[in-house]
């Protein structure tokens, strides 16, 4: 069997096109969704992340601004723009570029985003909100995972999910999203004893680890839906997953490449999240 593939890229430029068409029906209210995107320092990864969703937001329609800074920025300093920025009708949502340098406690400056404009979803409160069912904002990469099934028309309830990965941004909103939908979920981890063992029972695999090849073909049931997150470089320094893609594709039913698959979602659902919270504010 030849997986089929579920294209990030396509379902992306769908939901864009519908964040496109709301925001405009917000705008014609008066109201103009804007998201503040701050980089302290000059990682080279992180300024391509943050330009691409500044990028990603004028396309769509939105309001958004880049504010950088230098590395030696104050943790006080940081602290004070998050505050104005909480305060700023023109801004709904706030997103921190992680990782911050090290004199900046991140906990402390992600706590002080106010959680109606905590659109990448990593405050507790909207962890907690996650936890319980209440409305709040999911991380965009686990939201877009589960867009992606949504998008095949799977249906979660009575199947078996394995994510392999545990982080806070990933692995664990990612389990208690697929939870949500009444899979039985199973998290694997560095200190999990026969990971093959859990991904062989599993319909769904959502790979979150960030090493090549640390799901295999032998390691998937057949048929089964492989969400990979991971990113990583092949020996060409090609981007690539976490799955051998090559060899999970003949066994898999369903597959997201990379690049193409998860990467473009997680930027859909920044817009997403954002255009959500203008929305509630305007109702
Ligand atoms: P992370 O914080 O480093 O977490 C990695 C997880 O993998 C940890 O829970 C770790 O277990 C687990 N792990 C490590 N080695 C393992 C092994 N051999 N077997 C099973 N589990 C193992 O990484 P992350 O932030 O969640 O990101 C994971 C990957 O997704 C990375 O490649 C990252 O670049 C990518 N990512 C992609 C997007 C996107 O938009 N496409 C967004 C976010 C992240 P322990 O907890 O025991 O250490």
């Amino acid at each position: 069997m030849t997986a089929q593939l579920i294209d990030g890229t396509a379902l992306s430029q769908q939901l864009r096109a519908e964040v496109a068409q709301r925001t405009l029906a917000l705008k014609a209210r008066g109201i103009t969704p804007g998201l503040a995107v701050v980089l302290v320092g000059d990682d080279p990864a992180s300024q391509v992340y943050v330009r691409n969703k500044v990028k990603a937001c004028h396309e769509a329609g939105l309001h958004s601004v880049l504010e950088k800074y230098d590395a030696n920025m104050s943790e006080a300093a940081l602290l004070a723009r998050v505050e104005a920025l909480n305060k700023d009708p023109a801004i709904h949502g706030i997103l921190v570029q992680l990782p911050l340098p090290a004199q900046i406690d991140a906990h402390k400056v992600i706590e002080a985003i106010a959680p109606a404009k905590d659109v990448d979803g990593f405050h507790v409160a909207s962890a907690g909100a996650l936890v319980t069912g209440l409305p709040g904002f999911w991380p965009c990469t686990p939201y877009g995972c589960m867009k992606m099934l949504a998008s095949i028309g799977y249906e979660l309830k009575g199947k078996h999910a394995v994510v392999i990965g545990r982080s806070n941004t990933v692995g664990k909103p990612m389990a208690l999203m697929l939870l949500q939908k009444n899979a039985t979920v199973t998290i694997c981890h560095s200190g999990t004893a026969n990971l093959k063992a859990m991904t062989l029972q599993a319909d769904v695999v959502v790979a979150a680890v960030g090493k090549r090849n640390v799901l295999t073909a032998d390691m998937v049931k057949p048929g089964a839906v492989v969400i990979d997150v991971g990113m990583n470089r092949d020996d060409h320094g090609k981007l690539c997953g976490d799955a051998d893609f090559a060899g999970v594709r003949e066994v898999a039913g369903w597959i997201t490449p990379v690049p193409g698959g998860v990467g473009p979602m997680t930027i859909t659902m920044l817009l997403v999240n954002t255009l959500e919270a203008a929305e509630r504010i305007a109702n």
